[in-house]
Parts: C-alpha cells; sequence; structure tokens
C-alpha cells in the first residue's frame, strides 16, 4: 500500500497523498471503490460467451475522456467503498455465477489493492483474470500485474497528440498506450481458447472509431501493425460511440459514426490483415453501459 503515499501508478503521476485521504486526478482516494460486479453479455464472444463475463467496474479513470459513457462512475467516482476481502469475495462469487472470467473494468488506480484480493483468492480462482482498461498505463504498473492477469482489453485511442490532449487530456496517450500494449503483448503469449472458444490467455486491442476520426484510425490501425510483427493479438474493432451530451467546443463529436467511416475503418484493418471482431452498427447501444447501481458490490 505505499503505492498510495504518493501515487504514480498511472501516467498522471500526480502523486497524490491517498494514503491519508487525498483524491487523486483519477477522483481515487485510499480506499478501494467499486459501482457494479455482475455477469455482462456484451463484451468479446470469446469474454462473454454464454453465460457472461464477470465484471467489475472500478471507480475513477485516470483518464477524462469528455465523451465517456461511464460518467457517473469515471468523473463523478461513484460507488461504494469495500475492503481487500470484500473485492476478493466478488471475484469468486462471479465466478459461482458461472462467469468466464473476472472482467477488471477501470482498474488502473487500485492496482495494489486488487493483487492483493487476487491473492486471497487465488487458491479458488479458476477462470481467467480480464484487466480492461483505456490503455493509459505506465509500464511499471503493468509489471506489478505480471502472472496475476491472463487476458489484457486495453483500448487504443489515438495516434494523433492532438486528438488526445483534445477529447480525454491527454496529449501523451498515443506514446504511453502503444508502450503499454508493447508490454502487455511481451507479458503474454499468442492468444489461447479452450474447447468452447473462450480466451484463456493473450491481448484483444479495441478502438472505438469515432466521428470525424478516420484517419487517425488509420494511423492507429498502423501503429498496431508494427506492434504485431513481434506478438500476435486480435484486434476489436468497436461502432457504439454515442455523444454523452452536446459538446459545445468540439461539435463534431455530437453524432454517431458513419457506416462509411467504420466501413472504411474495418477495410483498412483487414487489409493491414487482422483478425478479430467488429460490431454491428444497429446493436443497441444501452446494452453495453450497464446501470451503475451498486449490483454485487
Ligand atoms: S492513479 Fe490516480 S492518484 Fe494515482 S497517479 Fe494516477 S491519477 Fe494520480
Amino acid at each position: 500500500m505505499s503505492y498510495l503515499e504518493q501515487c504514480r501508478l498511472c501516467p498522471r503521476e500526480c502523486g497524490a497523498v491517498r494514503q491519508s485521504g487525498h483524491r487523486g486526478l483519477c477522483g481515487a482516494e485510499k480506499s478501494l471503490r467499486v459501482a457494479r460486479a455482475a455477469l455482462h453479455f456484451w463484451e468479446e464472444p470469446c469474454i462473454s460467451g454464454q453465460t457472461g463475463s464477470g465484471t467489475v467496474f472500478f471507480s475513477g479513470c485516470p483518464l477524462g475522456c469528455r465523451f465517456c459513457q461511464n460518467h457517473d462512475i469515471s468523473a463523478r467516482c461513484f460507488g461504494k467503498d469495500i475492503s481487500v476481502q470484500r473485492l476478493a469475495e466478488i471475484f469468486l462469487e462471479l465466478q459461482q455465477q458461472g462467469a468466464n472470467n473476472v472482467n477488471l473494468v477501470s482498474p488502473t488506480q487500485y492496482v495494489p489493492q486488487i493483487i492483493e484480493a487476487l491473492d486471497l483468492a487465488k487458491p479458488e480462482l479458476k477462470i481467467p483474470v480480464v484487466y480492461n482498461t483505456g490503455g493509459y498505463e505506465r509500464v511499471e504498473t503493468l509489471r506489478m500485474l505480471e502472472g496475476y492477469v491472463d487476458i489484457w482489453l486495453p483500448d487504443a485511442k489515438y495516434a494523433d497528440p492532438k486528438r488526445a490532449g483534445d477529447y480525454s487530456n491527454a496529449a501523451n496517450y498515443p506514446e504511453v498506450a502503444f508502450a503499454a500494449i508493447a508490454e502487455m503483448l511481451r507479458q503474454e503469449g499468442d492468444p489461447e481458447f479452450d474447447q468452447n472458444g473462450m480466451m484463456r490467455r493473450g491481448v484483444i486491442v479495441r478502438h472505438l472509431v469515432m466521428p470525424g476520426g478516420m484517419q487517425d484510425s488509420f494511423r492507429v490501425l498502423e501503429e498496431l501493425a508494427n506492434l504485431r510483427q513481434k506478438q500476435h493479438f486480435l484486434l476489436s474493432l468497436m461502432s457504439q460511440y454515442t455523444p454523452y451530451r452536446r459538446d459545445e467546443t468540439y461539435p463534431e463529436l455530437n453524432r454517431r459514426v458513419s457506416s462509411y467511416e467504420y466501413r472504411r475503418v474495418c477495410e483498412y484493418a483487414q487489409e493491414l490483415g487482422f483478425e478479430g471482431f467488429q460490431q454491428e452498427r444497429s446493436s443497441a447501444k444501452e446494452e453495453y453501459t450497464p446501470d451503475f447501481d451498486l449490483t454485487g458490490v
């Protein structure tokens, strides 16, 4: 827990003295806070399967994406403070409910507590652990998780520092995120699946196609293609971008991505030889964002 004395867990490195109750830029304080722990059926098919992924939504977030769909928990840090022991119980309860994996959503700011909880749960936890992140991660923090995480599920949001600065207040996102993905690939081998097609280990990189962001999506894919030369991973191209609220500063964010934009990005991914997943554009978008009502906490 000494990590919380002057927190540098994420690339913000804000140095918050969380141990004394100070709040970091991510919104987190000393305590471990969770907004929901429940089966979730709208991840990639090899993550959700028939019985669902055991998602644990952590409160707070190191990124500040202005279009975030989980605004209540990311920016407002809604959730309930729980103990490390309780988090370990939650992991096992999700396994008991039939979850294909424990899916840690936005976990960065609680990595030390999560490691403690995984140590407690380890003797009984048989399902893989998924680390589901916006991609804004320090390599040093990811190294703490080596041997604890089986499946890395990072976003690769931007290649353009200006867009990263404008939309997520993180102009260094591209260099940070691609270095983080390289570290995740170093820790994992090729993707592995069980007899039912469920992922046991590996890396899936997600990219959300954004309105007006097609050229940057192409650059993201090119960066990822470079990384793939060293280690295989799957690519998940997402079309679910939905305006969270009217944005007066960046009006280009006030619409959904067009069919043309999404199709062109998918075509380019195919040209580059990526394997993975695409989303139905007609998919019901509300389902991707569950109610944050402390279910299962
Ligand atoms: S995880 Fe939160 S408290 Fe820690 S460095 Fe990042 S923003 Fe600051």
